[in-house]
């Protein structure tokens, strides 16, 4: 009598029907079987993944730009992209692939005089967001083999802020900042080698790009027996920030030769002298020293407008946590409620337009101005404070511009 045919317990196909198929103690199980049940676990593990690191739920980007709004002066065109792309990163890593449109993530570069407030949007989507996110400076970068941090240790800090987690760290966001340190000077870098230059670019694509990269743990430089920690840079979102100083003289040579070229005066009266990064494109990234696969890997580019005298005024007092209300929270620390009159308000806007120290610079004017109050009003008996204009301009009258910007 023939033996009858093992089958698969799930789904009953015989032996003879299915490549392989595996015994247990009480029933057997067919290739594709197992195949099935372990996408089903992955799915399952995935949806978990993104309730354990907070079930990213989806903030839309107007809802995004409004938070910059309470804390961020201008730069709408920075946050309108920002936002885009942080909703985008949401949705990728969120996405449950059913067919075969996979969407790619959208790096992007901040270009900006410093002092406009770049770092202060990173750090200030970084509350917003739920997925782990990390600041790295640009500058200390070199290549492997120079003194200085290898381009891995961008992913070190990552992983910290992740607990050592991998996998939350797999889905977080960097913000790179002086981008434009890193580079290439001169146009012919085979003659002295430009060890901040193209190689750490090199370097950095491999992370842009999306590879499986070996982290140190501790950061720093790699040593022999440091055990390194391989993390997939597939899914993690790069915003890189540079100021790019002198770029405006290649955005200004491109549009003056393209003007040039079309023979028309009108289109050159139209040209924002003083705002020349809005018009920025990525041959001026080209032109300034990055090499082209780093650009074609930070496919969203967008400027930060230089701050103007009423841009200065409303960062003073505007945002939700402003200069003028820390001041004003300080003191009432102690009890002594701080009133600023307007007239002051404006005076410091002036200085820091004339000492040429930008947004950075409002915060040491006000430090002069309160100095002695500070100093002084906590043991005094006074339960209010004035600040007028004389006395502004009396602390200020000491205080060289070079002081200034030291701060
Ligand atoms: P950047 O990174 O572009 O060099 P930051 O973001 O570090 O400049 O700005 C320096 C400081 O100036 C900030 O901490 C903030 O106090 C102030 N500031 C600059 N730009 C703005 C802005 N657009 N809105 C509000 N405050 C700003």
């Amino acid at each position: 009598m023939k033996r009858e045919e093992n089958k698969c317990t799930f789904c009953g196909r015989p032996r003879s029907e299915v490549s392989m198929l595996i015994g247990g103690i009480s029933g057997f199980i067919c290739d594709s079987c197992v195949k099935q049940a372990n996408d089903i676990l992955d799915e399952e593990l995935k949806a978990s993944d993104n309730t354990k690191f907070g079930k990213l739920k989806l903030v839309k980007p107007q809802a995004i730009k409004e938070y910059l709004d309470q804390y961020v002066i201008g730069q709408d065109e920075a946050k309108k992209f920002l936002s885009v792309a942080v909703y985008n990163h949401y949705k990728r890593l969120n996405q449950v692939s059913t067919d075969d449109v996979e969407i790619e993530k959208s790096n992007i570069i901040l270009v900006g005089e410093t002092g406009t407030g770049k770092t202060l949007l990173a750090r200030t989507i970084a509350r917003l967001i739920e997925v782990p996110f990390t600041i790295v400076d640009a500058t200390v970068l070199t290549e492997a083999g120079y003194v200085g941090e290898d381009i891995e240790s961008i992913l070190t800090r990552l992983l910290q802020v992740a607990d050592y987690n991998v996998k939350a760290a797999e889905r977080g966001i960097v913000f790179i900042d002086e981008i434009d340190k890193i580079a290439r000077k001169g146009d012919n870098p085979s003659i002295t080698r430009d060890v901040s230059g193209e190689g750490v670019q090199q370097g950095l694509l491999k992370l842009l790009e999306g590879s499986i990269v070996n982290v140190p743990p501790q950061g720093g430089r790699k040593h022999p027996d440091q055990k390194m920690i391989p993390v997939d840079t597939k899914n993690i979102l790069f915003i890189c920030g540079g100021a790019f100083d002198g770029i405006k003289n290649k955005i200004a040579n491109r549009l003056n030769s393209r003007v040039v070229g079309y023979n028309s005066d009108r289109d050159k009266d139209q040209i924002d002298f003083n705002n020349l990064l809005q018009y920025i494109a990525p041959q001026d990234l080209k032109s300034f020293g990055l090499i082209p696969e780093i650009i074609g890997r930070l496919p969203i580019l967008t400027h930060l407008d230089p701050l103007d005298r009423d841009a200065l005024r409303r960062i003073l007092t505007e945002p939700k946590n402003s200069l003028i209300r820390q001041y004003e929270k300080m003191f009432s620390l102690d009890g002594i409620q701080l009133k600023i009159d307007d007239d002051v308000l404006d005076f410091i806007v002036d200085k820091a337009v004339e000492f040429k120290v930008g947004a950075r610079g409002l915060r040491s004017i006000c430090e002069t101005i309160l100095m002695d109050k500070m100093y002084e009003a906590p043991s005094g008996k006074a339960k209010s404070l004035t600040i007028d204009l004389s006395y502004a301009r009396e602390r200020l009258s000491h205080v060289s511009a070079a002081r200034l910007r030291q701060v």
